[in-house]
């Protein structure tokens, strides 16, 4: 496994893979590896001939106040991590190479962003956009990989990919969990121990509106209840920032869930933010 840091020589790099006939599979991360990102590389590994797996904390999609500063980062545990899932290159740009003057053009996200976390970060989904379309030129691969734990992310790259016309095959790959259920990130770390007893509480809650669900439950307020009900009754700790019932992809709000829906919450500790999301659809149970 190598590390570039340079547009140029990822760009070199991947034009040569693509002449000896190799297939590229791409994993964007903000690195602090944890088992839901080699998830997505060991999937890429299986699926491609080369994998490129991009390390970088884009300030792009950070708001004012968020946690850009606070945002975990490791870089030595990450290429031993990497490493071991398959990786073969990760392309660790700094912020100088990404963004070298104040960009010209960015990516502006119409559709499936005025909810849930784009409701509650704007211009999250934006930077989010940019910085793909940047990677996506940059490495240009068959597959890329996606975790459902960024359930809105998906429905976003999904939109990105089609509406500019990507090369790309999305692959959307399963929320990786903590023994209790606490979803895996990188932000964990930054949960005080209290904090982190009672985070399990989250994934508890979606369980429940989904047991509800498979009862034949399908009024999305009732289910939206139920789950918002589930998290006041056991959140002391975190305050909720939103907790939805919606379809999905298209991330609209509807009366009746016949379709495929996302059951979607974030809660807010004192140094880190939460989320996590199931999603049902009627005969096949999903992430
Ligand atoms: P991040 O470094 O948080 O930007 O995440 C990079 C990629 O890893 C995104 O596609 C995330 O959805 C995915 N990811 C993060 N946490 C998990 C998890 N617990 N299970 C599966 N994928 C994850």
């Amino acid at each position: 496994m190598i590390i570039i840091q340079s547009i140029q020589e990822m760009q070199q790099a991947i034009v040569t893979e693509k002449k000896n006939g190799h297939s590229i599979g791409f994993v964007p991360t903000m690195g602090y590896l944890h088992e839901g990102h080699l998830s997505l590389a060991e999937r890429a590994s299986q699926e491609n001939d080369f994998v490129v797996m991009s390390v970088f904390v884009n300030p792009l999609q950070f708001g004012p106040n968020e946690d850009f500063d606070q945002y975990p980062r490791n870089f030595e545990q990450d290429e031993q991590y990497a490493k071991k899932a398959g990786v073969d290159v990760i392309f660790y740009p700094s912020i100088k190479e990404m963004y070298p003057n104040e960009p010209t053009v960015t990516v502006k996200v119409k559709r499936r962003t005025d909810v849930l976390c784009g409701q509650s970060r704007p211009g999250h989904f934006d930077g989010v956009a940019t910085v793909l379309s940047k990677l996506f030129n940059i490495v240009m691969p068959d597959r890329v990989y996606f975790g459902m734990k960024d359930a809105q992310q998906v429905a976003v790259v999904d939109g990105l990919i089609s509406d500019m016309n990507f090369p790309i095959k999305l692959v959307a790959c399963p929320t990786v969990r903590e023994e209790d259920g606490l979803a895996k990130s990188s932000r964990n770390v930054n949960l005080s121990e209290t904090e982190r007893q009672e985070a399990p509480v989250l994934y508890d809650s979606l369980k429940k509106t989904k047991e509800v669900y498979e009862t034949g439950e399908r009024h999305a307020g009732k289910l939206k209840m139920v789950l918002k009900e589930n998290l006041n009754d056991r959140l002391n700790l975190g305050n909720l920032d939103y907790a939805e019932v919606l379809t999905y992809p298209d991330l609209e709000q509807t009366d009746r869930c016949n379709g495929k829906i996302i059951v979607a919450l974030a809660v807010k500790y004192s140094r880190a933010r939460l989320i996590d999301n199931i999603v049902l659809d009627e005969g096949e149970m999903s992430c």
